[in-house]
Order: structure tokens, then sequence, then C-alpha cells
């Protein structure tokens, strides 16, 4: 039997949504902010064939679906509140026997039951396999983190490890062969990311901008320099990366991996040399490393120095989906 459209949402996608004051079920959600707040919204899609393989786990594909989302949500300082799901899904996935909805919304809801986010609509339609979430969450107004803020003498901070999602993706396109251990260190980074919502809900006040490292730290550190019309000095040896990746640098793969990687979903922001003791004791608090990777300085572009302090060549970039 062929599950309807309909049985579907009532099966695996209907929850109660406390923090609505109506959720799915309706033609649309009502959500009212708290006082004083603004509403962050944010959509992210996620294709088959083209962000994940066809056979993918699907309850890591919907707990990372969530993730990605949550990480943009970090990035602005905000706190996630609700989510909306579309789905595209072929015929094979909808037989009353599959197993794939049930372990798909068990991952969606697992990380969105962590940090309380409720569900309250979305649309599902057959199609090729595609997923897209739309969150929601909310900041106290005029307190969002932007990319446009940075300020020459801004100390550069990523959170995390870079490196770790494009190593992975490279083994798995057969591209490189990791011990069982290494890809281990490197698979959840790829599969299952942590977007540091507890982090950079505190940002706020500390940094002067900020990003989510998607499409790999050149790309989306260029975006803060583009933005707030600034430079960039970043030393490689500074960069946090898993020792797999570590012991292969300099070689262009690795660090390709490491500049250019996407998949990350690290924090890279800015924040005055003053802060720095408050952003280390934040760090511990939110138990999320943090490491200072350069500075912002005046003029225009990004320059990256190796461990001889000399500027790398950098004809390499972030993932850009629509470059050939
Ligand atoms: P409409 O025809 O008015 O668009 P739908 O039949 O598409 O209504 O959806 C019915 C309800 O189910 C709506 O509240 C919608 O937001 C919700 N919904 C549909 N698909 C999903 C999904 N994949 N996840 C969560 N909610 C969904
Ligand atoms: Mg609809």
């Amino acid at each position: 039997m062929v599950l309807s459209e309909f049985e579907i949402i009532r099966r695996y996608f209907t929850r109660a949504a406390p923090g609505a004051i109506l959720g799915i079920g309706d033609d649309a959600a009502l959500i009212r902010p708290s006082a004083g707040s603004e509403l962050v919204v944010s959509t992210d899609m996620l294709v088959s064939g083209t962000h994940f393989f066809p056979g993918v786990d699907p309850r890591k594909l919907g707990y990372k679906s969530l993730a990605v989302n949550l990480s943009d949500m970090a990035a602005m300082g905000a706190s996630p509140r609700w989510a909306m799901l579309a789905l595209a899904l072929p015929a094979s996935m909808l037989q009353a026997d599959e197993k794939w909805l049930e372990q798909f919304a068990a991952g969606f809801f697992e990380l969105a039951d962590a940090y309380e986010v409720n569900l309250i609509g979305g649309d599902t339609t057959r199609g090729p396999l595609a997923v897209c979430v739309t969150i929601i969450g909310e900041i106290a107004a005029g307190a969002a983190l932007r990319r446009s803020g940075a300020w020459p003498g801004d100390d550069i901070w990523i959170s995390g490890q870079l490196g770790g999602a494009a190593l992975a993706l490279a083994h798995q396109l057969g591209q490189i062969t990791l011990q069982p251990d290494e890809l281990a260190a490197c698979l959840p980074a790829l599969e299952t990311p942590v977007a540091r919502v507890g982090l950079g809900q505190h940002l706020p006040g500390l940094a002067n901008s900020a990003i989510d490292i998607s499409d790999g730290l050149l790309a989306d550190l260029g975006h803060i320099l583009d933005c707030s019309k600034v430079a960039g000095v970043v030393r490689m040896a500074e960069i946090s990366c898993p020792a797999c990746l570590r012991k292969y640098l300099p070689q262009p793969f690795a660090v390709t991996c490491l500049l250019a990687g996407g998949d990350d979903y690290e924090l890279c922001f800015t924040a005055p040399r003053a802060r720095r003791q408050e952003i280390e004791t934040l760090s511990r608090i939110q138990q999320a490393s943090v490491t200072r990777i350069g500075e912002i300085t005046e003029g225009t572009g990004l320059a990256v120095l190796d461990a001889a302090g000399r500027a790398m060549p950098l004809d390499i970039q972030g993932y850009d989906h629509f470059r050939t």
C-alpha cells in the first residue's frame, strides 16, 4: 500500500507544538514572537545526489537537515523556535512498509526535541528526493549578528575543527583512503554536524560579525570581509583540524579540505581583542572549543599565511553550486 500525503503527515510529522499558537493541520501555522524580539528566518535545501548520497541513512539525513538550519540560527546569534519541513519523496519511500520515513522523522525530531524546536508545518509531494527545512528563531530586537559588522583590529575566531567533513567526503568519493579510526573521527562532522547554537546565542554583544562555515573558511570568511569592507589575515597553522587531516598538511588536498572544505557548520566570528577573555570563558561554559586564527585589518582581501609566515597562493575557493 502506498501512503497518502495526508497519512504521511499524520503518521510521521504531526506532533504537539506547545510553542506555537497553531501547529500542523490548518492552512498555515500561527506563531507569536516573545515581546521585544525579532523573528529570524532561514531556509536550506538538501537535494539527493547534490548534498547527500541517494542511499544515505535516513535517520542521519533527518538530523542533518535540521542541523544545517540550526547552524544558520547560531550564526545570527538567534534562538531557534519553529521549523517547517518540505519533502519531495520518490514513490518507493511512500510504501507503508518502508521504514525510510520513520527513520527520517526519528533523526529530525531527535534534534528538534533537543533544542525545543516545534515542527509547525511543511509540504509533502512526490518527486526526486529533496528535503527543505525552514527555520524560524528569535532574538532581542537589534541584536542579531551580521556578516557586515567586522572591524579592523578584530580577532578572527572559529569554533571546533575545520576540514573533517571534507576529508570524510573525499574518502566516501574514493579520492583518498582513511583508516577506520580516522574515518570514525571525521564522519560525524559530515553526517551529523553539531550546530553551535549555545555559543552563537551568547555572541551578540561580544562579537562584531559572524557566519557559519558551510562552504569552506575562505568562502565564508570572504563573505564577512566583503560585507564589512575590510581585509583579513589568517595563520593556517592555527586553524584547528582533526589529527588525521593535520598530518597531511601542507599537501594541497589537505589544504583544500581545511580552507575550502564545506559542510563543517562551525562558526567563524570576529570580536575586539578586548573581549578575548570573555570569549574563552563563554567557550568553556558552552563546551564549544574556539580558536583565534587571525585578525581583521583595513583594506580588502584575505591573506592566509603558511607556517613560515609567507602568504599562500589561494587558487582554491569554497564550494559554489553554480560553478562549473
Ligand atoms: P495545503 O493543501 O493547505 O497546503 P497540506 O495538505 O499540504 O495543506 O498540509 C496539511 C498540513 O500539514 C499543513 O499544516 C502543513 O503545514 C502540514 N504539512 C504538510 N507536509 C508536512 C511535512 N512534511 N512536515 C510537517 N508538516 C507538514
Ligand atoms: Mg501543501
